[in-house]
């Protein structure tokens, strides 16, 4: 990349980014929970994977948990946006708990893929990260026919019952290209491999990758705003780097911004992740104006309008 002196220091700002139509339900279910039973109300596991909306709705009251015997008999508890397996269901019953389940319902989906596959005795591949919340989730609804499959390294280890009957399934938030290759490979081993009904990785995470796609060529450093352990986030510094961006790095906060990542650079590319509210890139974009790069310029890919219904328990009360 020459660098071009004439051109001047600039922002390219990803559009779309940040919140998808699942954590913005997610979140406003939390706050509705609050508003409407008081605090405090309890959240299995992060409700979505942000330091910022996890610290912010803390301070309003509602009350982190990793699992269901954390929380007091009858108490009120919200499922995250990554949903929960059968078991947690259960668990929570017998603890007499009232529950909201805010999981995403393109999770859902593919809850109701792996339900049906198993029924009709597949061998479901599911391509995720081990230890993923929505992986754990979604092989919790079929755990004798579901094995995961961790990348394209993976698929080595891979055996099933009848070749002739297998289907893969995805985690919502991955990599679409590294997804592809992962398909690959397991299609050279199992040359009848099923695709799953529909497209399983959501089309925000799709549509964020792309926008990125679009302007890394461009970029001389790709900031992305997002937590370290939100899969999606992660995704979009990879996609960054994969497409030409020459540095890329991933930051809950403009504080955490080295400003020596600024040196010899003139275009800043800008994301966030599905998970990461909005007044956080502005506090990014504000940093760099204040060091010179007040250019901003938006590079968009795709319009979105998708918005999701409340939660059944709270629907009736949104405004
Ligand atoms: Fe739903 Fe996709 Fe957002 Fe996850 S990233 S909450 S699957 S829309």
């Amino acid at each position: 990349r020459v660098s071009n002196p004439a051109r001047g220091k600039r922002v390219l700002l990803a559009e779309p980014r940040g919140y998808c139509a699942g954590v913005d339900r997610a979140v406003e279910t939390v706050e509705k929970a609050l508003e409407r039973h008081g605090a405090p109300v309890y959240v299995r596991k992060e409700i979505v994977h942000n330091r910022h909306v996890v610290e912010t709705l803390t301070d309003r009251g509602a009350v982190f948990v990793e699992e269901t015997d954390e929380v007091p008999e009858g108490a009120l508890l919200v499922f995250s946006a990554h949903g929960v397996s059968p078991a947690v269901h259960v668990s929570a019953a017998e603890r007499n708990l009232r529950t909201i389940d805010a999981t995403c319902p393109l999770v859902t989906k593919v809850h109701v893929e792996a339900k049906r596959f198993a029924r009709d005795d597949y061998d479901i591949l599911l391509i995720g990260h081990k230890g993923h919340e929505e992986v754990e989730g979604t092989a919790g609804e079929a755990p004798d026919h579901i094995q995961l499959v961790d990348g394209p390294e993976s698929v080595d280890a891979v055996t099933v019952r009848d070749p002739s009957k297998v289907i893969w399934l995805s985690q919502t938030t991955l990599s679409v290209d590294e997804t592809m290759e992962t398909v690959k490979r397991l299609r050279e081993k199992f040359p009848t491999l099923q695709d799953p009904p529909s497209d399983d990785i959501c089309y925000a995470t799709q549509n964020r990758q792309v926008a990125v796609k679009a302007m890394a060529p461009e970029c001389d450093l790709v900031i992305v705003v997002g937590s370290q352990n939100s899969s999606n986030s992660v995704r979009l510094v990879e996609v960054a780097l994969g497409a030409g961006a020459r540095a890329s790095y991933l930051v809950d906060y403009a504080r955490e911004i080295d400003l020596t990542w600024l040196e010899g650079v003139q275009t800043v590319g800008l994301t966030s992740g599905a998970s990461v509210p909005e007044v956080l890139v502005r506090g990014v974009i504000d940093l760099l104006a204040e060091h010179g790069f007040g250019d901003v310029q938006s590079v968009t890919t795709a319009n979105e309008t998708l918005v999701f219904s409340l939660p059944r328990e709270l629907r009736d009360k949104r405004q």
